[in-house]
This record gives C-alpha cells, structure tokens and sequence, in this order.
C-alpha cells in the first residue's frame, strides 16, 4: 500500500507527463497539440496556460505524440540533470518528424529562455521556440513556423500574468488543483537559474486568483494550492472595482480556536467590507498582502482547502502563521526550504538569514501552529562546502523534524552569481556521499514523524484510488501527508472528506481506516 517513492531524492512522479484535457473527438479540433512538462509544479501550471491559449486556437490536445500536429516540451533548467533529460527527450521526436515532416516541434519554459535562438541552432528538429512570458505569443509563432520563419520569442515583460487566462486543468484529478499567484523572482539565491529565466517578480490581480478559486470549488475541486517562487511577497494594488463579495452561504468561518492576530490581518467583516461598500469603492487601490489573498481564498468555502507554495524563510510573517490559525481549512503545512544549515554557506547562496534566524523562524511556526507540517529543500555540495558546514545541514534538519525534504547535489548552473564567483569544488563522489547522508537522516525523521501519528484521527481529503489497489483509497491530511486507506464498503467518493484513524506507516504514507 505504498503510495509515495521512498528514499525520495525529488518528486520524479510527474516529471515528462503528457496531457489530454479533451474529449477524444477527433473532427472536434482541426488541429491536434501535444505537451510534455518538466521541473517545477509552475512549469506544469503554464502548461494548463498554454493548452487554454491552444484551444482557443482549435488546437485539441492529444496524449500521443505521433498523432500531433504540433509537439511542445515545457522544459526546466534548475540543474543540468534536467536539461539533459530534454534534449534525449528531444531526440525521440527526431524519427517522428522523419516521417511526418509537416510536424511542428516547440520548445518552452526554462530552458527555452536560457538558450534562446541556440536551440534553433544546436537542435535541428527544433521549429518554435517560447519564453515562460511570451504564451500569447505562441499562436502567431506556429503561423510563422508554418511557413518556414524562425519562430522565436523570450522577452521577459514586468507585468504578464495571464490573470486573464483561464487554465484548462490538465490530467486533473478534478479535486486538487494548482492557481499561479505570481511569476518571476527577485531573490537572486547565488545557485539558482529562475530570476534569469522567469525574469522579475510580479503578482498577478487578485480579484482574478479568487474567482479562479470560487470557479475552481464550484467545478468540484475541493484543493487549490496558491503557486509561486516566494509566495510571502505577493503583493497586488487591486483597483476598482473592488472583489465581489464573498458567497454568503458557503462562506468559510474562522475557527472557534482562532487566535486574534498580531499585525492584525482584516476580520471576515472587514474583507466583506472592502470587498463591496460604498466606502470600499471610493478607496481607490486597496493593498493585497499574501495573508490577505489568503484569507479571500479561505473564505470562499469551508470545505475548499487552501495550500500555498513556496514560502521562503525571511518572508515567511506572522500575519500569515495568524491567518492559518484563523482558518480552519487553510492546511497546516509549510514548505520552508533552508538549503543549507551552515551560516557561511547561507551567506554564500545569499539566502539572506542565518541558521540561527532559521530556527526561530521554525520555532515560531511551531509556537503559533504547533501542529504544522514543515518540509524543505536542501542543496548538498554547494561551493567550499566544508564537512563541518555538511553537519550543520544535518544539525538543522534534525532540529527542524522536517516531515519531509526534496533533496539535490548542487548543480552550477551558467549564468548565476555562483558560477561567476565560485569554484563548484566540491568533488562529485563527496558531494554524493552527502547527499545519501541527507536522504538517509530525512528517511529517519520521515518515519519518526510518521510513528508520532498512530493512533491519531485525521479529516482526508480524499484525492482518488490509492496507486496499489482500486478497493484502497489515497488522501491527504491538512499536514499534506499521503493516507491511504480501504474504502470498506463505505460511500465516500473523490472530493469526499472522510475521517482516518491511523494504525499503520512506512516512512513516506501513514495507513488507517475510516472512523
Ligand atoms: N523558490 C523556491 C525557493 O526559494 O525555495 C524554489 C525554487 S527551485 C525551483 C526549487 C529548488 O531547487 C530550490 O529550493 C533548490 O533547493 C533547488 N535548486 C535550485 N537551483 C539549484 C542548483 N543549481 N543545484 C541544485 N539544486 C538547485
Ligand atoms: Fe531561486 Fe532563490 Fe528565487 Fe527560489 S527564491 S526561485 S531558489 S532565486
């Protein structure tokens, strides 16, 4: 009954998944598209962008890629690892444009940005190429492909959103979904490619992101999961008009044990207020924190549950811990990667805080939330990466119990502030030994974490069939940990909550049965 890798380096489960989000009705579409993703779950929520621009096109997708007329890879550039893996994913089209020589082949996302017309260069086979802000584009360049153009366009813009654009869910479960909330990042951590490939940081309307939400919960989905690179910095001017309230009935209530706030958010009667009095439409731009879109989000309905990725630690505010309390149905659980445990190496990776800073941002959480889910990533062999800095790593995950990390070898990538000034010294074997050491310590406080939960009842948003069996259900607890479960002849269905008392665990799914 396993229903999660262990020993899990990184999340592989979607990686190079295909889409097909319509009805297999070929005189529907003139036209058929497929679309591989790869990286980050923002990459797979551009690839819904993208397929919504497609279809207004009369494009309809395809999960075959022989049978496409136009065959688009979203690719991710964070290590080296993943851009190989695209260009051998590459290579495979080859033998299909062999044959089929009118097909389109389009390369997006990440690496698209980075390598920009080289790839038009370097890969043969390649006909379009698109930057992360440049979807709309995508259009006019399959029109310029066709005629034998160079399809090109990676300008990075200050404001694209596509708040306007509304996502067609891919592959969905049709229960938990993901909504971008912003692009881009300014943080410029010295390992990291994404504020070149995905530009400035820029927060999308949040009017949009709330009805997106309300949409979403009224189509069935009981899970929207608030996307961006440093979530904690969200910050939108909404003009006028104002949101609309929100829907009397359905609306979600603070929870009886709900704190009053420190740097006091709005209370429910203060939002509705700036959603739709009089007043509220003569304030002219009234200020969105991320605490604040929170709270809209909560408050469409109790039974939506409201997620939000990643936080990173120095933005992470108390306004925020406060909302989560307020709300019964914003999920305990935070994903707070450190990358590393060492002071110096924190400065080197310009991460901005120390490990000490670190802690008490994790004592705080526990302070204000005590039952939080926290997990992180974590970099091993960055840069003059000393033994003694590598158990600090290990110092930090232990005193931080995360319940779970994605965890990577330090990758150098072109372009960053790290390969311009540092030697990437750390010799691959040592960086390696590292890394297992890391997996190794998490697996541990994994099933640690895991042991504590036996006997507990937890409420489980149940998200489909466990992978193992059909007579077994697969949910998640507002921790974000995977149960699974038999479903025992009762009449819960997907989307359903069901309540789980556990009595079993590996280190990476607890085991129960319905209470
Ligand atoms: N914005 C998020 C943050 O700050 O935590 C996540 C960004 S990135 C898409 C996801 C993770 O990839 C990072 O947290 C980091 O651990 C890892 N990563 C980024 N660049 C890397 C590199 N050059 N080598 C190895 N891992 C890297
Ligand atoms: Fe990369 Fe740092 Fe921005 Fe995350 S916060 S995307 S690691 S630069």
């Amino acid at each position: 009954m396993l229903d999660f890798l262990p020993d899990k380096v990184h999340d592989e489960s979607r990686q190079g998944e295909a889409f097909a989000p319509f009805v297999n009705d070929a005189q529907q579409y003139r036209r058929r598209f497929y679309i591989e993703s790869y990286g980050c779950q923002m990459n797979f929520s551009d690839s819904e962008i993208v397929a919504s621009i497609l279809s207004e096109q009369g494009f309809g997708a395809t999960r075959d890629y022989r049978e496409a007329d136009l065959v688009l890879i979203n690719t991710c550039s964070i290590r080296e690892k993943a851009e190989q893996t695209v260009r051998k994913r590459l290579t495979e089209f080859k033998t299909l444009k062999q044959n089929r020589p009118g097909v389109l082949v389009g390369v997006l996302g990440c690496m698209a940005e980075r390598l920009k017309t080289k790839f038009l260069e370097e890969e043969q086979l390649v006909d379009i190429v698109v930057g992360p802000d440049a979807y709309r584009s995508l259009p006019a360049l399959v029109g310029a492909a066709e005629t034998g153009q160079r399809a090109v366009n990676v300008l990075l813009s200050r404001d694209e959103t596509y708040a306007d654009i509304s996502p067609v869910r891919l592959d969905s479960n049709g229960v938990t979904a993901f909504v971008s909330i912003m692009r881009g990042c300014n943080n410029m951590c010295s390992f990291c490619v994404v504020p070149f490939t995905r530009g400035r940081e820029r927060s999308r309307d949040a009017a949009s992101i709330v009805n997106e939400c309300r949409q979403l919960f009224e189509s069935g989905f009981r899970e929207v999961t608030l996307l961006g690179q440093n979530v904690d910095s969200y910050y939108y001017i909404q003009p006028q008009p104002p949101l609309a309230p929100p829907t009397g009935k359905n609306s979600a209530q603070p929870s009886p044990g709900g704190h009053p706030e420190k740097n006091s958010s709005p209370s429910t009667s203060e939002v509705s207020e700036w959603d739709s009095s009089p007043l509220a439409e003569s304030r002219m731009g009234a200020a969105v924190t991320f605490a604040k879109l929170l709270e809209l989000v909560a408050q469409i309905s109790c039974d939506l549950r409201v997620r939000f990725s990643t936080s990173h630690p120095k933005d992470i505010t108390d306004d925020v811990l406060h909302t989560m309390n307020k709300y019964e149905n914003i999920c305990r659980y935070i994903h707070l990667p450190v990358q590393s445990g060492s002071t110096r190496v924190l400065q080197l990776m310009n991460r901005t805080y120390t490990r000490e800073w670190y802690k008490a941002k994790v004592d705080r959480i526990r302070d204000v939330i005590p039952d939080c889910g926290i997990s992180s990533d974590l970099i091993a062999g960055f840069c003059t990466e000393t033994e003694e800095d590598h158990e600090d790593t290990l110092d930090i995950m232990r005193y931080s119990n995360y319940d779970m990390s994605y965890m990577f070898m330090y990758s150098e990538r072109p372009g960053t502030l790290a390969q311009r000034r540092y030697a990437d010294d750390v010799p691959e074997e040592i960086k390696k030994r590292r890394l297992t050491e890391i997996v190794g310590l998490q697996n541990r406080l994994s099933l640690e974490s895991n042991q504590k939960d036996l006997g507990k009842t937890f409420r489980v948003l149940i998200e489909g069939d466990s992978k193992r069996s059909s007579a077994d259900w697969m949910g998640r607890n507002t921790q974000n940990k995977v149960i699974v479960f038999p479903k025992d002849g009762y009449n819960f269905k997907k989307g359903d909550y069901a309540n789980v008392k556990v009595n079993d665990c590996t280190q990476a799914t607890l085991l129960g049965h319905i209470e």
